[in-house]
């Protein structure tokens, strides 16, 4: 019995079980046919994506608005990577460059990076600003989701 993990569709939102264990193939998506992330990785939308997908998921987001010049954003990506694989099936994760897209951090009224941001169907349910621990991160993102 191939074990079956939730994603959601960076293209549609959609929901759709991901078979774990097909080492090299690729699964799409059961409404729109687009390529689904492996669950736990972390998804690059692109702009246009990116709205769609914050309204349409029916799993929470986790949004992680970076720079690639910040040092602490560079400290976080680990603990996000983490944070990732462990809650995949549960929680969404998406990195977003806040110097290519400017206008999605506009959006989000980010003032500064890292900011952690958590959506569920499209309402924000908490964010915070700057580096924390790990065991801290895990705990504030389970207070929001
Ligand atoms: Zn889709």
């Amino acid at each position: 019995m191939a074990e079956k993990v939730k994603v959601s569709c960076p293209n549609c939102g959609a929901t759709n079980n991901y078979p774990l264990g097909l080492s090299g193939k690729k699964v799409v998506c059961g409404r729109c046919k687009y390529p689904l992330p492996e669950p736990g990785s972390l998804l690059e939308l692109s702009a246009g994506q990116a709205p769609g997908f914050f309204q349409n998921s029916k799993l929470p987001i986790l949004v992680d608005f970076f720079s690639p010049t910040c040092a602490p954003c560079h400290m976080m990506h680990p603990v996000v990577e983490n944070f990732a694989k462990r809650r995949a099936g549960e929680i969404m994760v998406v990195r977003i460059n806040v110097d290519q897209n400017p206008q999605l951090a506009a959006e989000f009224s980010v003032q500064g990076v890292p900011t952690f941001v958590i959506l569920h169907k499209g309402y924000e349910r908490g964010r915070t600003t700057g580096a924390l621990p790990e065991a801290d991160f895990a705990l504030w993102v389970a207070s929001k989701v």
